[in-house]
């Protein structure tokens, strides 16, 4: 059993209340490897921000789970040698699906938890997110949780249609489960390809997709006045990395995002954790690509790694800075 105080990282409560009042949002990035953590890492310290990394059950399985909390201990070591010298950095488990693998995370050192029963019939939903939450805050654990249902497909996480978070359920849902934070559907939704064509309006020869239901946002923060609120599913799918991909023979067909306007009106309001996972593939995939193109004779990983990483970073400062607005924010 390890707390994860003692590996220097924080929870969310904190960096939560202040992004609320001050309306911002906190960045949460997966991560699976060390490049996207060393690119977050060095993102969060370049532009002050706190960050939240995020593992998902798929990443456990990728990349093993002990390995990925060493490495979420060698951020906290690697944001200090950067010049660092308090960063506000959270290890969080994205999706969890049942109470074992919150507890065996909390166990090995995170510092939040999402328990998603969004896909059980609402009492059980509560039952098992009340379960987690008196587990968790045993050891000041924050945990998230989830109402609604977001449409896409993420790791092993997926669903064919989405249904909007009812505003009328918020109240007796958040005060039953006794969780930190809820993530809602208002129509962001999983993976690279959210919309299809045919649900997207064409302006000036882009896509556009439906704007995000403000209204229930609205409606929401009107019930649970500052409460923490989660969007998923917010990447945007940057149009100049999936034309890089295909430029240079990748295959990305109609990958629709959300777009980065309405995040940032989101970021400003009581949601103040953003889930992007996506746009750090897309940026990862689009460098190597160009790379190999561009190099045919290169075969050392570090050759299209390093500008991966470089891309990566970018992104990931250009969303802080942006669209979340969490730069300089840091304690
Ligand atoms: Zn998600």
């Amino acid at each position: 059993m390890v707390n994860y105080k003692d590996l220097g990282l924080v929870n969310t409560r904190e960096m939560f209340k202040k992004a609320v009042t001050g309306g911002y949002a906190i960045p949460a990035f997966n991560f699976n490897t060390m490049e996207q953590m060393q690119a977050i890492v060095m993102a969060a310290v370049e532009t002050k921000s706190p960050v939240i990394m995020q593992v998902s059950k798929g990443a456990r399985n990728y990349a093993n789970a002990t390995i990925l909390r060493y490495m979420a201990e060698g951020a906290v070591a690697y944001a200090k040698e950067l010049g660092c010298p308090n960063p506000e950095i959270v290890l969080h488990l994205d999706h969890g699906d049942s109470f074992e693998l919150c507890k065996d995370c909390i166990d090995m050192g995170f510092s939040s938890v999402m328990i998603d029963g969004s896909s059980l019939p609402y009492e059980e939903n509560i039952a098992l997110a009340k379960k987690v939450v008196d587990y968790a805050h045993q050891f000041d654990v924050t945990v998230e949780a989830e109402l609604g249902v977001l449409a896409g497909v993420e790791d092993e996480v997926s669903s064919a249609e989405s249904h909007y978070t009812k505003p009328e359920e918020v109240i007796d849902f958040s005060t039953r489960t006794g969780c930190d934070s809820l993530a809602i559907s208002i129509g962001t939704s999983h993976g690279a390809h959210k919309f299809t064509p045919e649900q997207c309006t064409l302006v000036n020869g882009v896509l556009v997709p439906p704007p995000l239901a403000f209204d229930i946002l609205h409606e929401i923060e009107k019930k649970l006045p500052g409460f923490p609120i989660v969007l998923h599913g917010s990447s945007s799918v940057p149009m100049e990395e999936v034309n890089t991909i295909n430029k240079f023979g990748g295959h990305l067909e109609a990958a629709i995002g959300i777009p980065e306007e309405q995040l940032r009106e989101a970021a400003k309001s009581a949601v103040c954790k953003i889930n992007i996972d996506s746009d750090s593939r897309l940026a990862m995939t689009a460098a190597i690509r160009q790379h190999l193109a561009e190099h045919p004779g290169d075969f050392d990983p570090r050759q299209y790694l390093k500008p991966a990483r470089e891309n990566m970073k970018k992104m990931y400062i250009h969303k802080i800075v942006n669209v979340l607005g969490s730069d300089g924010k840091l304690g």
